[in-house]
């Protein structure tokens, strides 16, 4: 019924995350509807994006320079080291304004179900900097799930003998929420992270 370009766009829309076939429909009408330079941009900074932005040589966190922003910035703490998942983490954890130190992207989780091993993360990348580096801490903060707890006690093992302290985000009660609503895995780890009073 539909020709075969808006199809095309159709089926594109609804590879992205989050979109259903019905969502898809909606935003193909929609790049249809508006003005052509409207779209255009859309497909421009699609472009953009992938031509100019890429992983920081040393940190793996998103950048159009060689190195990104954290790593060339002199102010940060240069003995602190903090291993996230993904830049989406580093974001998260940059919001409060608390953390200093440096960090280190894994681009994913070891997940073995997914067939994702430690050799497609950038783990070696991280033992070597480790190695190589003047760090004091290595902070894991993969997410506190199975997989990410798995990745993180792989790595800390990796790192056992090198002298950096390795420590994890302190985990529990979310302040502000409410323990009725809080899930049971929150709860298991609030209670055994407990501290003293
Ligand atoms: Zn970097």
């Amino acid at each position: 019924m539909l020709s075969e370009s808006v199809t095309k766009l159709i089926d594109e829309f609804a590879k992205l995350p989050g979109i259903g076939k019905k969502s898809a429909e909606r935003l193909a009408y929609h790049v249809l509807r508006v003005h052509q330079s409207e779209a255009l941009a859309l497909a421009e900074a699609i472009r953009s994006v992938k031509e100019n932005v890429h992983y920081c040589r040393t940190c793996y966190n998103l950048t159009e320079q060689e190195e990104c922003e954290i790593c060339r910035d002199p102010k940060r703490d240069r003995t602190q080291l903090c291993v996230v998942e993904q830049p989406r983490d580093l974001i998260a954890l940059e919001q409060p304004g608390t953390y200093h130190g440096l960090y280190h992207v894994l681009l994913g989780r070891i997940a073995p179900l997914d067939g994702i091993g430690p050799e497609q993360l950038t783990i070696e990348a991280l033992v070597e900097r480790v190695k190589g580096g003047e760090f004091r801490e290595v902070i894991m903060a993969t997410n506190p799930t199975l997989e990410g707890d798995g990745t993180a006690l792989y790595i800390s093992n990796l790192l056992a003998g090198t002298p950096p302290v390795i420590t994890r985000l302190a985990r529990g009660i979310t302040s502000g929420s409410v323990l009725e609503f809080a899930n049971k895995e929150i709860l298991a780890d609030a209670l055994e992270g407990r501290q003293k009073f």
